[in-house]
């Protein structure tokens, strides 16, 4: 299909279901664009004994893959579709190397202290894994800016902001209003809180260079594979798709907000929420020095409608929460982002800023701010929901998994293994942020009040 056709394909009758669950086709997704989608893996086609198998090839199940290959474990992945199809290859971009919770962590083996230092070292992994495996996925650390209005979101953000200094994880930058206008552009922000170590990557490519890596150092990767049934094999287990079938001592399911029948709790355990994304065409030459000169990703304090990322191609991409039933309407929801964007920047008024794609996914909410690492029966984990900062904490979980893993003490890891419980309501974020505190904010920044 030629892109002018996948670019519009919300305009196709049957879009709407599609856009609605998340799973608009993946060749929509900016992040394919313009390169197209990348390496297309055979699917499982015989019996193969591993020592793990990993079912989800999103930056999870990748870095998980590398990970665990690069220890010298053998590993098989299964992904029913290909590599970053989920919402791996769909998001929106920012790197955002922070702990939501750190207070959480005080529950964790040795009071969370094993896993602060390993973030740490690893909160830029996006960065690292790239520049170590050498693989390109425009993984920037342009920085992270949170802009404000109000003296008071300043104040709070900042106090709330500081442990990532006393941790010694990143600098954190107040920035005046002056300073604002030179790094946004815009005097729209009188306020400004400059994280050092965020930034940005373009996680279909990031997904795909971790699994390229992993299946260069001997992982044996399967694309339009789904995992069909999971069967007890003595101490083993074995993973079967139509074709073919792994057999391994541990099996870890990377499924997240896209899970099957094949393990039903996994499908139980997190509150689904359909977000969007969007791409401008390439900025006009005449916008390239107004909107982010500076190159940092942006996002609005205390509530961000427009999420914002400038790309290598100079390209906007900007996302949020879709209208309730509207999914699929890539232009209102494009008018809404080019409002904001003619108020913040007015000079754009006179500019030619138009939609190249538009695409939605499904983020995989918790009432823990933390992922969830899982272990359903011995041998059988699942790691996944990864709210919307997965870009970070994915490949991290992933790393220090594996670790686990390759050590054999999966009793000495420095985060806890859960029991998965069934969320109680679990259109609870779909009911509270779609219809009610995105559409609120929305009015609200009409009325200019945020
Ligand atoms: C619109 C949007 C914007 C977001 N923005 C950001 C952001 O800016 N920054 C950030 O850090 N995070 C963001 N996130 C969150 C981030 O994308 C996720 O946390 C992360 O991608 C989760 O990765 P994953 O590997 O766990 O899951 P996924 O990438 O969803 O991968 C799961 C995979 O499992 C496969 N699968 C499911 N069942 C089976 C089966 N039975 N057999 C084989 N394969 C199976 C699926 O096909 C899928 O490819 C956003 C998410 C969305 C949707």
């Amino acid at each position: 299909m030629g892109m002018t056709h996948q670019a519009s394909a919300w305009r196709q009758s049957d879009a709407r279901p599609s856009y609605e669950r998340g799973e608009a086709p993946l060749a929509a997704s900016g992040w394919t664009m313009p390169e197209g989608e990348g390496t297309h893996y055979a699917p499982l086609r015989e019996a193969i004994e591993v020592d793990v198998a990993i079912v989800g090839a999103g930056l999870t199940g990748s870095s998980l893959a590398l990970h665990l290959t690069e220890a010298g474990i053998r590993v098989a992945v299964v992904e029913s579709r290909q590599p970053g199809w989920g919402a791996s290859g769909r998001n929106a971009g920012h790197v955002l190397p922070i702990l939501k919770d750190i207070k959480l962590l005080e529950g964790f083996p040795d009071a969370g202290r094993r896993f602060i230092d390993i973030f740490r070292e690893h909160h830029t992994i996006p960065f690292d894994l790239s520049r170590k495996h050498g693989f390109e996925c425009d993984a920037e650390r342009a920085g992270y800016l949170n802009g404000m209005v109000s003296r008071a979101a300043f104040d709070k953000f900042l106090a709330a902001s500081r442990y990532l200094e006393e941790q010694g994880f990143q600098k954190v930058t107040a920035l005046s209003g002056t300073e604002m206008k030179g790094a946004t552009g815009s005097d729209y922000y009188g306020y400004g809180v400059l994280y050092e170590n965020g930034g940005r990557v373009n996680p279909y490519l990031f997904t795909n260079g971790m699994i390229a890596s992993a299946k260069r150092l001997g992982a044996a990767v399967y694309g339009d594979s789904e995992a069909r049934s999971l069967i007890r094999d003595g101490v083993r287990w074995r993973v079967t798709t139509d074709g073919g079938e792994a057999r391994a001592a541990r099996v870890v399911f990377c499924t997240n907000a896209y899970p099957t029948d094949i393990v039903p709790q996994f499908a139980q355990g997190f509150y689904p929420l359909t977000a969007y994304a969007l791409t401008t065409k390439a900025l006009p030459h005449e916008a390239l020095n107004l909107i982010m000169p500076g190159g940092a990703t942006f996002a609005q304090v205390p509530v961000d409608l427009n999420p914002l990322v400038r790309d290598r191609h100079n390209r906007l991409i900007l996302s949020s929460i879709p209208r309730r039933g509207g999914a699929h309407d890539a232009e209102s929801h494009f008018r809404d982002q080019l409002r904001w964007i003619h108020r913040t920047w007015p000079a754009t008024r006179d500019m030619n800023i138009e939609l190249e794609t538009y695409w939605t996914g499904r983020v995989a909410m918790r009432d823990r701010e933390f992922p969830g690492l899982f272990e359903l029966e011995s041998g059988v984990y699942g790691l996944m929901y990864c709210n919307a900062w997965g870009n970070v904490m994915a490949p991290l979980m992933g790393m220090v998994l594996a670790d686990g893993i390759a050590r054999d003490r999966m009793d000495d890891l420095p985060m806890p293994i859960e029991q998965i419980q069934p969320v109680r309501f679990r259109n609870k974020h779909e009911l509270l942020i779609r219809h009610l505190l995105i559409p609120a904010a929305r009015t609200a920044q009409r009325l200019n009040i945020i």
